[in-house]
């Protein structure tokens, strides 16, 4: 690897060889996706403004077709070669790369079940070319359950393969949903981990005036809170005692909710009578990324569910340096992505290493 150190000591030597860390959460909008996507006349699309390509995905952000719809986007979005040179950059010797949101939620039927397969494999293409750099995570047709579970079967031949990225919805009307189940049992006898990852935010109503700022800051984790509480109290993680969740953005608000989930759910008899835990034992079966962008939180993760369950996460490309133009944001450092490992770095020592690198090559068998 032609790393450069990024955070203190990044990269270490391994039997001669550089080794740096294993990036579980960095995400490609795919060549054949961005097709998809540009061939759009909703939301989500990319559009072209002046020059620029821009994506527009977040709800509501459509209203108006000007320069302040959507975000301007470059080649870091779906370029292979783009996202090794940001791993090069910043210390990160294997990505497991999963598509950006919103996946496939906005398609049905067949196509839904043939874009999946094909991205499926393109995936794995783009993996096998990568000199053992990147691997993958599956996107299913959500839309399309039936077709879902035969996906997750052919997975077995895509070598590459890792894990399955899901955004909350599920089917539509939750992943704890009944019409999800066939789905989750299909992924919990693969042992592939879910990748649990948020899109619509909730609370959108109270972020008018506030850009992307708000809704991501706060929408974005309450949606995944929500979504992992639900399959919690629902009894669908009972039901599927080994199913792996990876859960995004350092587990969002539940580290700092979880024992007001414990108590309110012992003080409904109904819900506590139905579950065979209390919630806090559930979220100590789930699995993280360290995206926090604060050591005390990272720290207070690590007090309840230990540190072999977090792994290094980036977001990239999300978050690119500020007022970088587009097609120059590969050449600079992401101070997203330093402040990543500066948490790390204050961890220190065996925790550090744990999260940065041998959590990963357990859980993701690499
Ligand atoms: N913005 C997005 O749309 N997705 C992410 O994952 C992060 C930021
Ligand atoms: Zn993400």
């Amino acid at each position: 690897m032609r790393g450069v150190a990024a955070g203190k000591g990044a990269i270490r030597m391994m039997s001669g060889k550089q080794a740096g860390a294993i990036d579980v959460h960095t995400h490609m909008y795919l060549p054949s996706y961005m097709d998809v996507l540009r061939k759009r006349t909703e939301i989500p699309r990319v559009i072209m403004v002046q020059g620029q390509d821009r994506l527009v995905i977040l709800p509501g952000e459509d209203a108006e077709i000007t320069t302040a719809t959507g975000r301007p986007i470059g080649r870091e979005y779906w370029d292979i070669k783009a996202k090794l040179q940001y791993m090069d950059k910043h210390g990160i010797e294997k990505s497991i790369v999963s598509l950006a949101n919103p996946w496939l939620d906005f398609l049905t039927g067949d196509p839904a079940a043939s874009v999946a397969q094909e991205l499926n494999d393109e995936l794995q293409g783009i993996c096998e070319n990568s000199n053992g750099r990147i691997l993958g995570m599956a996107t299913l047709s959500v839309r399309n359950p039936a077709a879902a579970v035969k996906e997750i079967r052919r997975l077995k031949s895509l070598s590459h393969i890792r894990g399955i990225i899901l955004g909350t919805p599920g089917a539509g009307s939750g992943l704890d949903h009944s019409n999800c189940r066939d789905m989750l049992m299909a992924i919990e006898d693969s042992g592939l981990p879910i990748f649990l990852h948020p899109h619509y935010g909730v609370g959108v109503e109270h972020f008018t005036d506030s850009g992307h700022a708000l809704f991501l800051a706060l929408g974005f984790p309450m949606e995944t809170t929500i979504c992992v509480s639900r399959m919690i109290t629902s009894g669908a993680m009972d039901k599927m005692p080994n199913l792996k969740l990876l859960v995004a953005h350092a587990g969002a608000a539940l580290p700092s909710l979880i024992g007001r989930l414990d108590s309110c759910v012992e003080h409904d008899i109904h819900i506590a009578d139905r579950l065979q835990h209390k919630p806090t034992d559930y979220l100590k079966r789930m699995y993280f990324d360290a995206i926090s962008y604060s050591t005390p939180a990272m720290e207070h993760l690590i007090k309840i569910v230990g540190d072999d369950r977090i792994m290094f996460g980036t977001d990239n490309p999300f978050f690119p340096p500020s007022g970088v133009p587009a097609d120059k944001v590969c050449e600079h450092k992401w101070p997203s992505t330093t402040k990543v490992w500066t948490t790390l770095d204050e961890l220190g020592g065996d925790t550090r290493g744990r999260i940065v690198r041998d959590n990963a090559i357990r859980i993701f068998g690499i």
